[in-house]
């Protein structure tokens, strides 16, 4: 059970000799650090009081509330580089006193019920992959805190194929929920990074965005109905196509992170499986002929499904992990040096859809991309990114074994700012933490605007490695803030952005949703400290 403590993936893949070496003549001398073992992981005692884990298994079966040690520490964080960091430490005082197990929609609102008489927070737990804090056992005014683990709601409910939605429990996980799917021939086309282990539930109340979010939308898009449990009672939404009755609810509960109910099912909108799926890449002379030209394909209706612009530094570790599908590297220097785009910037282009549909949006993509100077790289590129789309986290802990900071971070601005926020984060990032590696790209298009995704890699300090990342986090942040970007496009707000809330939705915002709270959840129990700030 290792793998629950410390890493993404059992087959962490190790870093060569020569990546260490290329990372090094940038960041700086690297100190190697080991992970310690989930065995010897310090935490407090639960401090679940005996009357409420009585009454708890009482309502959820002895099986359901578990307060050892393993389990605990097993939830203590999510996938935030602090998080890691902190484990690999042996420091899981981030543990949570119980988790409980509700086995359906009753067994949580009998759980939120329980928690809400007996003051004991709750927060409510789908794949455990949130990077911002979002599971942070927090305790709030409350006397413990339990993790409310999700993962026994984990169904294929309903399948309406006519209207093209299903209804799932919120514990499913993408794969199982597209194999269901795939035995109907739909799809639900929703593939963040997280795919691998991040939960239906999780995806809706964060309002994350898959890698073809372009094409099938973000899941904003694909929601149509849900039920939420709050210590005041259900709120059901029903799947309705379109409507008029009020302010739409199903946008409250979105992005509403556990703070205000546990979503217990979703309907979401689905689509046949795609006949065919074609990614390819292409190299454009620079960045800022990259970003007009993906502004020209994101303001036509038929664009592609995943369009994604590395800058010039992501695009020299794509091609140096092998982005280029194969080609040696001394090879597509020559090829790219002749066309005169050796310091351009890799674009990767996907399609999925009916042949006719993905001929026609393939020619156009083409031409747009010609007339910018892009020089083809072909289908090897694309199958390049495909196969190793998921591999980043997997990388992770071996990147921190050897001793290096490795973080993600996000944001999206319109058209005209991108280009403003692009530079201060990366200039904020770069001053903060001195000798480091800040790559970025572009993913998520919109007729108004784009998503910036920034990877940042820099030598950790031993043992100030939160710290140390901290800081450089809250200039990037500020830096966002500044130039009118959003604190997050789709990894949430969490503890990581809530102070920086305000700045994008107001004290009149804020005040709205400290009410909402206020009379769903009248104890503070659901998720305290998260999303709302507070003060
Ligand atoms: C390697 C990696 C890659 C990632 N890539 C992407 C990406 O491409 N796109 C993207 O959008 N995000 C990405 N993320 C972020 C993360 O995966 C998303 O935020 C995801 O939506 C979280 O889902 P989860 O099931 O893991 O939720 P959790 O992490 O378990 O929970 C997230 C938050 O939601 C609450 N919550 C969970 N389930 C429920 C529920 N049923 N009801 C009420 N509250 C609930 C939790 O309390 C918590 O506050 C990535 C994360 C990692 C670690």
């Amino acid at each position: 059970m290792t793998g629950t403590w410390t890493t993404w993936a059992a087959d962490q893949p190790s870093l060569g000799r020569s990546t260490l070496g290329m990372l090094e003549s940038i960041v700086g001398p690297l100190t190697p650090a080991a992970a310690a073992a989930i065995e010897t992981a310090r935490l407090q005692p639960s401090a679940l009081p005996e009357s409420a884990r009585t009454r708890l298994v009482a309502a959820l079966g002895g099986d359901s509330v578990l307060v050892d040690d393993r389990s605990r520490a097993e939830h203590s964080g999510g996938q935030a580089y602090a998080d890691i960091v902190r484990r690999r430490h042996g420091d899981a005082s981030a543990a949570p006193d119980a988790i409980l197990l509700p086995a359906d929609a009753a067994d949580v609102a009998r759980a939120l019920e329980i928690c809400s008489e007996e003051s004991v927070a709750v927060v409510p737990w789908g794949g455990g992959t949130s990077v911002v804090g979002g599971l942070d056992s927090v305790r709030g005014q409350c006397v413990a805190v339990a993790a409310l683990d999700l993962r026994k709601l984990d169904q294929l409910v309903e399948v309406d194929a006519q209207s093209r939605i299903a209804t799932f429990q919120p514990g499913i996980r993408t794969p199982d929920a597209e194999a269901a799917l795939a035995a109907h021939g739909l799809t639900l086309g929703h593939v963040p990074q997280s795919y691998e282990r991040a939960s239906i539930g999780g995806y809706v109340v964060t309002r994350s965005a898959g890698q073809a979010s372009s094409g099938y939308g973000r899941i904003d898009d694909l929601v149509v109905g849900l039920r939420l449990a709050t210590p005041m009672g259900e709120l059901v939404l029903p799947a309705l196509p379109g409507s008029a009755a009020g302010p739409d609810l199903r946008r409250l509960v979105l992005g509403s992170e556990g703070t205000l109910g546990v979503v217990t099912e979703v309907t979401l909108r689905v689509r046949p499986q795609p006949v065919e799926r074609h990614y390819e890449g292409w190299m454009l002379p620079s960045w800022e002929q990259g970003v007009q030209t993906l502004r020209t394909l994101a303001q036509r209706r038929d664009h592609p499904d995943i369009t994604r612009l590395s800058d010039q530094v992501e695009t020299q570790i794509s091609l140096s992990l092998g982005g280029s599908g194969g080609v040696t590297k001394r090879l597509l220097s020559a090829y790219l040096r002749r066309r005169h785009v050796a310091d351009g910037c890799l674009v990767i282009v996907g399609f999925e859809g009916d042949a006719d549909d993905v001929r026609h949006r393939r020619r156009i993509t083409k031409r747009v991309l010609r007339d910018a100077g892009g020089v083809s790289l072909g289908t090897r590129a694309g199958r390049a990114w495909e196969h190793g789309r998921f591999s980043g986290p997997r990388m992770r802990d071996s990147m921190l074994d050897a001793g290096v900071l490795a973080e993600t971070l996000e944001t999206a601005n319109t058209w005209t700012g991108l280009s403003a926020t692009y530079d201060a984060v990366r200039s904020a990032l770069e001053s903060s933490l001195g000798r480091a590696v800040v790559g970025c790209h572009v993913s998520h298009l919109y007729e108004t605007g784009a998503s910036l995704y920034f990877t940042v890699l820099a030598a950790a300090d031993p043992g100030r490695e939160i710290e140390q990342w901290a800081a450089a986090k809250r200039a990037a942040n500020d830096a966002i803030v500044r130039t009118g970007a959003t604190i997050t496009h789709h990894h949430a707000v969490g503890t990581a952005h809530r102070d920086h809330l305000a700045a994008e939705i107001g004290d009149v915002g804020v005040a709205a949703l400290k009410a909402v709270k206020a009379r769903l959840d009248p104890a503070g129990i659901l998720n305290p400290g998260k999303l709302i700030p507070t003060g």
